[in-house]
């Protein structure tokens, strides 16, 4: 029964992937063998999972683990593992065209930036073709878990085809040679393929077994670092795991090592990373946990044990109270699923709501980078509100340049009389410092939040009160009116008239037209000539910036100019009415220019130059 070899074409992406790997002057040609085990273990995986479920398969008692060996003299090495296997099928599907791999992405990134092939290609996992940085020949021998298959050899040189014939193999598992090309004769070797294997793949937790005969070791620890004793681990130790776990480069910001046994028994190692960016490089794919029971891989990524805010979170976890005869869907809807959710997402936050305590600069470093998610969380699920609203921190208008505060220290800092918490939306903190409805806070020293992120709209949608005390914006706030604004009201009247005051404001109406709602006194400005405000009855300024985000075509409504009586512009602009219209026509026009920078509603400030020029030339000495 021969059967000569069918001859394929690879799938034009991969011979364009095949192409670079070959010929870049690529430095860490030794993450192959990472590529290798990691495929090794997932097979293992995949199997052990069938197994739970199926007794009918090949090799039931077969042990699960992976086996290398070189031969020196010939520069061969052999990977072997007793995972799931490969049908014919599977292998042209598998190994014949880019599926899910990291190598798509890879390649995607790569039309983005020609030049950095050898700079980027380390932080992908670029899977099964990465063998072709070492190999001049590569024979994947396998045979399916499935009894009725016949076992096949695929094998290629890296160039454009491959082969694939029926073969002779009698247990389960997959057969990797490598034929080491000129280059790398280097990793014929077993001590440097062990060393590799410390580096990248210690705690894969099958074993690896090295070299044959009495020579034969075990390369890996294989420890489930999770199911030790916090206090048995050191924190390099975690950090290791953490990197071979992500492929991140920078070590973890904070973990969280758990060992519970009620309302559930669960050992948890979770990590927050130190960059979002980190995990974009990932060899983490998706986001998710990876769910154990009894050691069995359950889930490589499930989404079912944290909020979807949490996503950035890495980690294992381990429980015995996941029944391992159900399957994959059922196990997503337990209850006990519920349960560690609950459980989880309580430490996480508990955890981070004390670095934000004992390491206000680390928190802060935590911030800086995830607090997108947290705003998130608060604005798409209002049941978080009460656990997430300790996390946020705001820079504030009597908080020094670079600080933020939290709620907590803000409701500390509020004086006698003040009952709400008052915050102030602008698109920068420059912004905000100089906004005009800032006028009356600073004169009282009222500390008012600086709300300049763009989630930070979206949360005050559901985020309306902390600690029994409303959220207000300044815009709209009422403060009690004391004696200090009506002083200064009294002293404008003196220099500014009613009637002068009168024909002001019927010169702003006539010049500003249709652009504004109306124009009336101001009662609230000190240091600031005008400022706009929304008319009455509007839908506020949060739901406004949230449309302007959300909506392309939409228009903020018109405002309602509001003038200061007192204030030394507006009286020159009173004077001028009575000598030189023109003049007060320019100051008008600026202002109303002036107002709409505050609020962040200038369409175009480079307009505005002729008349600054302008205004510039009258100022003679
Ligand atoms: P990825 O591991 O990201 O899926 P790879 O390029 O590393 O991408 O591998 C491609 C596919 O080939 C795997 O998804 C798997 O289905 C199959 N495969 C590779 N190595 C093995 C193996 N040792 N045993 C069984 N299947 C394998
Ligand atoms: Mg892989």
């Amino acid at each position: 029964m021969t059967k000569t070899a069918e001859s394929f074409q690879f799938k034009a992406e991969i011979q364009q992937l095949l192409n670079i790997l070959v010929h870049s002057l690529y430095t860490d040609k030794e993450i192959f063998l990472r590529e290798l085990i990691s495929n090794a273990s997932d097979a293992l995986n995949r199997v052990q999972f069938e197994m739970l479920t199926n007794h009918d398969v090949l090799d039931p008692d077969a042990e699960l683990g992976i086996w290398l060996s070189v031969d020196e003299d010939a520069k061969t090495i052999t990977i072997r593992d007793t995972g799931i296997g490969m049908t014919h099928d599977e292998l042209i599907e598998n190994l014949g065209t880019i599926a899910k791999s990291g190598a798509k992405e890879f390649l995607e990134r790569l039309k983005e930036s020609k030049e950095h092939a050898t700079e980027i290609i380390g932080q992908f996992g670029v899977g099964f073709y990465s063998v072709f940085m070492v190999a001049k020949e590569v024979e994947v021998l396998s045979r399916s878990y499935r009894k009725d298959a016949e076992a096949v050899r695929w094998v290629s040189d890296g160039s454009e085809t491959y082969t694939i014939e029926t073969a002779e193999k009698p247990d389960r598992g997959t057969t990797i040679t490598i034929k080491l090309n000129d280059d790398s004769h280097e990793f014929a070797n077993l001590y440097r393929l062990e060393n590799i294997i410390k580096k990248y793949s210690d705690f894969v937790t099958y074993p690896i077994y090295v070299g044959e005969g009495d020579d034969r070791r075990t390369a890996n620890q294989q420890t489930a670092i999770w199911r030790q004793s916090p206090s048995e681990v050191e924190e390099e130790k975690y950090n290791e795991f953490y990197k071979q776990l992500t492929l991140d480069f920078t070590d973890p910001l904070a973990h969280i090592h758990l060992s519970v046994d009620a309302p559930v028994q669960v050992k948890a190692l979770l990590f927050i990373p130190a960059t979002r960016e980190g995990s974009v490089f990932s060899l983490r794919k998706e986001p998710g946990l990876k769910l154990y029971s009894r050691n069995v891989l359950i889930e490589e990524y499930s989404t079912d044990l944290l909020p979807n805010h949490y996503r950035f979170v890495h980690g294992v976890v381990d429980s015995e109270d996941i029944s391992l005869s159900v399957s994959r869907e059922a196990v997503q809807n337990t209850r006990v699923i519920n349960k560690l959710k609950n459980l989880l997402t309580k430490r996480v936050t508990r955890a981070l709501e004390e670095m934000g305590k004992d390491d206000p600069e680390k928190y802060r470093k935590f911030w800086d980078e995830f607090s997108p998610f947290i705003k998130e969380g608060i604005a798409t699920d209002p049941t978080t509100i009460e656990s997430l609203a300790p996390l946020l921190r705001f820079p504030c208008s009597t908080c020094e340049p670079d600080e933020l505060i939290s709620l907590k220290d803000y409701v500390e800092k509020m004086s006698d009389g003040q009952e709400e918490i008052y915050y102030l939306i602008a698109d920068s903190i420059a912004a905000a410092a100089n906004s005009p409805h800032m006028d009356r806070f600073k004169k009282r020293n009222i500390p008012v939040l600086y709300m300049v992120d763009t989630m930070d709209t979206f949360m005050l949608t559901t985020f309306r009160e902390f600690d029994g005390k409303k959220l207000q914006n300044v815009e709209t706030a009422k403060l009690d009116d004391t004696d200090e604004d009506t002083a200064i009201d009294e002293a404008a009247k003196e220099k500014l008239p009613d009637d002068q005051f009168a024909e002001v404001i019927a010169r702003f109406k006539s010049v500003l037209g249709e652009r504004v709602e109306d124009v009336r006194e101001a009662k609230h400005l000190h240091s600031s000539p005008v400022r706009l405000v929304a008319p009455e009855g509007s839908e506020g300024q949060e739901m406004e910036r949230i449309r302007r985000l959300l909506e392309k075509d939409y228009k903020i409504p018109k405002r309602v100019l509001e003038i200061n009586r007192g204030h030394p512009i507006v009286q020159n602009i009173a004077a001028l009415l009575k000598t030189d219209f023109g003049k007060a026509d320019l100051l008008i026009e600026q202002l109303f220019d002036n107002a709409l920078l505050a609020e962040g509603l200038h369409p175009n400030p480079a307009e505005m130059l002729p008349r600054i020029q302008k205004l510039m030339e009258m100022l003679k000495g």
